[in-house]
């Protein structure tokens, strides 16, 4: 009784300690976004209420999920948890308060964002997902509305960006676990998750990175399908359909069979599109965006770049510095 008398009160403090704002500012799969003012610090933070996976149980595994990867990464992109607490049984992650998604931004920009910024935010996505990787981290949902843009230094190319939304990241070891289906919200998932894979890995997040760089350059999501197989057709009809030379796990070899159990040699034939062909994606990304695009976009994952190789191409050599600066400005006011 004691310790329940306990907890009850610590709860009811940590309850006290924000207070909450009524509308959400953010709703997704797992929970809903509040806005907060913390009356200790006075800092504005944000608040995600996780809902119960099932109304009787507890804390769901979402919640202990995204709460296990963010208590270790520190990163000036990765949006940095600063408490938890349980009230009536449900999870409160309370995070540093980031003023728009990717998305929202996109749109408070009609869509257009300017070359350099797209380049910037480029850049710094692909710092975060470097270091989610280097800490065995697959993030699995990588999209618009998880990653997240301050807005507080006015230079556009000095925003800061951060990846959030860690409910579906899991620790991956060695040999990599069979996972289930059903991760990446669709438009933003890899062909090796569509075709059905068992075995996956951090190449599905660089693919995720590409649909979001050309979403940045085109004002509008790349591959949009209302299911799987129209997401499918949706990479053809741009990509082109795979075959063998793309991607040997397409190939006939015995061993192969089954790797991809959702693929079908019938599915109907588009050639490639070139990029000038796609709104202005070409024009946005010039020539040296396009190669890093074609590079993270390839049907095969093990041709696509590490975040490591990739934040190494030349159309990010002359971001560096500015992001630096952002980082540190961004430290700097924190
Ligand atoms: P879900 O798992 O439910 O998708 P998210 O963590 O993605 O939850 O949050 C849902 C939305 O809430 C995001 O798309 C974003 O718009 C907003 N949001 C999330 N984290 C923050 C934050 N730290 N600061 C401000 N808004 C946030
Ligand atoms: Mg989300």
């Amino acid at each position: 009784m004691m310790a329940e008398a306990q907890v009850a009160s610590q709860q009811e403090q940590a309850e006290k300690k924000y207070i909450m704002e009524e509308k959400s500012v953010g709703e997704g799969t797992y929970g809903a976004v509040y806005r907060a003012r913390c009356t200790v610090t006075g800092r504005t933070v944000a608040i995600k209420k996780m809902k119960p996976e099932h109304e009787d149980e507890g804390v769901p595994s979402t919640a202990i999920r995204e709460i296990a990867v963010l208590k270790g990464a520190d990163h000036v992109n990765i949006v940095k948890l600063l408490d938890v607490f349980c009230v009536r049984r449900k999870v409160h992650l309370v995070f540093e308060f980031i003023d728009r998604n990717l998305k929202e931004h996109m749109r408070a920009h009609s869509l257009l964002l300017t070359p350099s910024a797209v380049r910037c935010f480029q850049a710094q996505m692909l710092r975060g997902i470097l270091f989610l990787h280097t800490h065995r981290i697959l993030h699995r949902d990588l999209k618009p509305q998880n990653v997240l843009i301050d807005t507080a230094l006015p230079a556009e190319s000095l925003r800061n960006l951060k990846l959030a939304d860690f409910g579906m990241a899991r620790a991956f070891s060695v040999p990599i676990p069979k996972y289930t289906h059903e991760v990446v919200t669709i438009w933003y998932r890899a062909p090796e998750i569509l075709f059905g894979t068992q075995e996956y890995a951090l190449p599905v997040d660089m693919w995720s990175c590409g649909c979001i760089l050309a979403g940045m350059a085109s004002g509008q999501p790349i591959f949009q399908g209302d299911s799987e197989i129209g997401t499918i057709f949706a990479i053809f009809k741009k990509l082109g359909t795979p075959n063998e030379e793309h991607w040997a796990d397409l190939g006939p070899l015995p061993q192969l069979q089954g790797a991809l159990p959702d693929f079908k040699t019938t599915f109907p034939q588009w050639p490639k599109k070139e990029w000038a062909q796609i709104r202005n994606i070409q024009a946005q990304l010039l020539a040296e965006g396009v190669v890093l695009l074609d590079d993270l976009l390839r049907y095969d994952p093990a041709k696509r770049p590490s975040a490591k190789s990739a934040s190494k191409y030349e159309y990010l050599a002359h971001t560096t510095a500015a992001a630096a600066a952002a980082a540190a400005a961004a430290r700097a006011g924190a």
